[in-house]
């Protein structure tokens, strides 16, 4: 298996200390949520395993089966095995959906998959996320859903095969019946090859995607780790209790 180590990590963006030493360890086969407040972190620590440019690592690690990834460029780290869907996926004018994907899995493998296969590859991940027939011919997001585009995340993943998923709040902006397509498409990746960092607010999505530890991320920093009984209470209870059970002051 594979394992994902992030050390005492701290990052800033413009001179604001973001990331306040997080400490996170995610093999394959897992799936781990992190849960927490807005503006804690959580998209902050997903571009810095990513290798945003935008985002200063101060201190840490971030370890990829024991290699120091901090010095490669998220190109690079794509070819490792690493995928993040983002919060705010870019749309992009003048790339079709399908180029772009083909292009990512070029840079990713370094050579061009068949066309046959991509194609067939790309019809059966579309049907299975049921997107729209013509998308592959649509510029990259562009005139897409807010839910089209999270689907979109996951088509690219489900293209890429990551050994590694960051799924930066992919429930966003989802309808019930699209949450439940994402959702089942995630778990399905979940294997001994594959392991998953999930991002989100709301218990809705882990209905589909069963955590097998949940962190909660509170001021840059992971206070907080259990399994799946802490996002029940984390629903109804929000975050005061954790707040307060660690003596964290707003
Ligand atoms: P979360 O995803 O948990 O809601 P973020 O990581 O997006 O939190 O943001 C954490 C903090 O960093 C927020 O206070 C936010 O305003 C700030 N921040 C994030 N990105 C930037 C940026 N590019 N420039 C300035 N501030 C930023
Ligand atoms: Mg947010
Ligand atoms: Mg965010």
């Amino acid at each position: 298996s594979d394992v994902l180590e992030i050390k005492g990590l701290c990052a800033r963006v413009e001179e604001k200390e973001i990331l306040k030493g997080v400490d996170l360890t995610i093999h394959t086969g897992e799936v781990h949520a992190i849960m927490g407040p807005n503006g804690t972190g959580k998209s902050t620590l997903s571009s810095c395993i990513m290798g945003s440019p935008r985002y200063q690592i101060t201190s840490g690690e971030i370890l990829l089966n024991g290699e120091n990834i901090l010095p490669l460029a998220v190109d690079e780290r794509a070819r490792k095995g690493l995928f993040l869907a983002y919060q705010y996926p870019a749309e992009v004018s003048g790339v079709t959906n399908s180029d772009f994907i083909r292009a990512a899995m070029k840079a990713q493998t370094g050579k061009n998959p068949t066309l046959f296969k991509f194609i067939k590859d790309y019809d059966k991940a579309c049907m299975e996320l049921k997107m729209p027939e013509d998308l592959a011919h649509r510029y990259l997001n562009e005139g897409f859903s807010g839910g089209e585009k999270k689907r979109n995340e996951i088509l690219q993943m489900k293209m890429l095969k990551p050994k590694f998923a960051i799924l930066d709040e992919i429930d966003s902006g989802l309808d019930v019946d699209a949450l439940r397509i994402v959702g089942e498409n995630v778990y399905s990746m979940v294997n001994e090859s594959f392991g998953c960092l999930l991002i989100t607010h709301y218990e809705r999505l882990l209905d589909y995607i069963k955590p097998d530890f949940v962190h909660v991320m509170i001021n840059g920093k992971i206070v907080k780790t259990g399994g799946p009984e802490l996002i029940a209470k984390i629903d109804a209870e929000g975050y005061d209790w954790v707040k307060k059970e660690l003596g964290i002051e707003d």
